[in-house]
């Protein structure tokens, strides 16, 4: 069996959702699971839905208005036909969603946000898998809230592997065509958790883990894994084939192409990963497998915007020790702050981190209470694996470096821009 992902972007219109079957039909589609994502940026127009329920801001149901034509706008693309039943189900799910905002007593951002944001993938699959049926492709829709289990961590759910193991051994047919949605899970109440942003990819390899499939494939608008980001550099090479280690580095370091946590499930079961173009399925794109030999021979680069660089120092010139640091990290795990570079020295400790649930100003109240607090906003994280002389300068260039720190394999370095 095999797994496929679609992302957003190769179902953002009608043309979109026609080419993902054209992939299909070119590459086959027999004992298959797609994991799809929200429509376009369907996640960001929700999460403005949710911004304005919050502030019971009078722009909400525009808000909402715009999610709806969007989706009405490609299925009258996709359908012509008013009549058909794909539209009583999606008018069902905007009902329910609508009926979710009118009646939701809970207070608690997070869990609201999971319970608006993932009709994107509900209403996207609704979409595609009747699409296909209208084109002849039979196919199982399922709810992947009645397979991936997780916890209540509301935006960034933990999986339950061993009910999830059960669920999908017991409910998905291997020799079926199956649709179902990246993203989501759900709690052992049955309320609608979410992975984390850009999920759907960790969602496929849950799957394939589960089903012991033969490949995961992510079907891109880009070729497959390249040595840079297009948007930040040129000339961008393509990475033919990279090991498992090296695709965790890269996507650790935010190379956006994989979310960080699809590669560990697959790598345990040794199921490799196929990156490939939607455009041109019949490229080979990337492979991602086991094997040493498989580091690139290219200096590849990564960026991270929009990082915060942390430096506490001590207040009386005692130094920062384990203690300190222990605790330092366990507020950062509390709020939730991921850390992607440390430095320190005797009475000083620096970080460059991820604010990603807004805790940053919480955080710094409570380490101002021991610590002399100084950081700098928006800069960029840089991280180049296998560095050398001119890809350093390459990065350096025009721009004043805050932080920079070297090991083996690879070079950071903190800068603003
Ligand atoms: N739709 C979700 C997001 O945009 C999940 C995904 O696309 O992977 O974050
Ligand atoms: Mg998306």
């Amino acid at each position: 069996m095999k797994v496929y992902k679609f992302g957003g972007a190769s179902v953002k219109d009608a043309k979109g959702v026609q080419n993902v079957l054209h992939v299909l039909q070119t590459v086959g589609y027999t004992d298959t699971l797609l994991v799809i994502s929200a429509m376009g940026k369907t996640t960001n127009a929700l999460e403005m839905v949710i911004k304005h329920y919050f502030e019971k801001s009078n722009e909400l149901n525009a808000s909402l208005l715009e999610v709806k034509k969007y989706h009405y706008q490609i299925l009258d693309e996709l359908f012509n036909n008013e009549e058909h039943e794909v539209y009583f189900d999606v008018n069902n799910h905007f009902a329910d969603l609508e009926y979710f905002i009118r009646s939701n007593k809970s207070p608690n951002y997070n869990f609201v946000y999971d319970q608006i944001v993932s009709y994107g993938e509900i209403i996207s699959t609704t979409i595609v898998s009747h699409y296909f049926k209208a084109q002849g492709l039979t196919n199982n829709w399922l709810d992947v809230r009645n397979f991936v289990k997780t916890d209540t961590t509301y935006r960034d759910a933990v999986v339950d592997w061993n009910t999830t193991q059960e669920l999908i051994t017991k409910g998905v047919n291997r020799n079926a065509l199956n649709i179902t949605q990246g993203f989501l899970g759900s709690d052992p109440n049955s309320f609608t958790t979410t992975l984390g942003r850009e999920g759907s990819d960790y969602t496929a390899a849950i799957f394939a883990y589960c089903l012991d499939a033969e490949s995961v494939t992510i079907w891109k608008d880009v070729p497959g894994v390249l040595n840079a980001d297009p948007r930040y550099f040129e000339n961008a090479t393509l990475l033919h084939q990279i090991s498992y280690r090296e695709a965790i580095e890269l996507a650790f370091y935010g190379a956006t192409v994989i979310h960080p946590k699809t590669l560990q499930p697959l790598q345990k079961k040794e199921i490799p990963l196929y990156v490939k173009s939607f455009v041109n399925p019949m490229l080979a794109g990337t492979s991602v497998s086991k094997g040493a030999d498989l580091e690139p021979q290219t200096s590849c680069f990564i960026v991270k915007k929009n990082q915060l660089l942390l430096s506490l120092s001590s207040l009386d010139f005692s130094f920062i020790m384990e203690e300190n640091i222990s605790e330092i990290f366990a507020l950062l795990h509390q709020f939730k702050i991921k850390v992607s570079l440390i430095q320190n020295t005797a009475i000083s400790f620096s970080i460059c981190i991820e604010d990603k649930f807004t805790n940053f100003e919480a955080l710094k109240t409570i380490l101002s209470q021991k610590f002399s607090v100084s950081y700098n906003e928006n800069v960029s994280l840089y991280t180049i694996r296998h560095f050398d002389k001119a890809a350093s300068e390459l990065v350096e260039k025009d721009k004043t470096v805050l932080v920079k720190q070297i090991s083996r394999e690879t070079l950071q370095l903190v800068t603003k821009e």
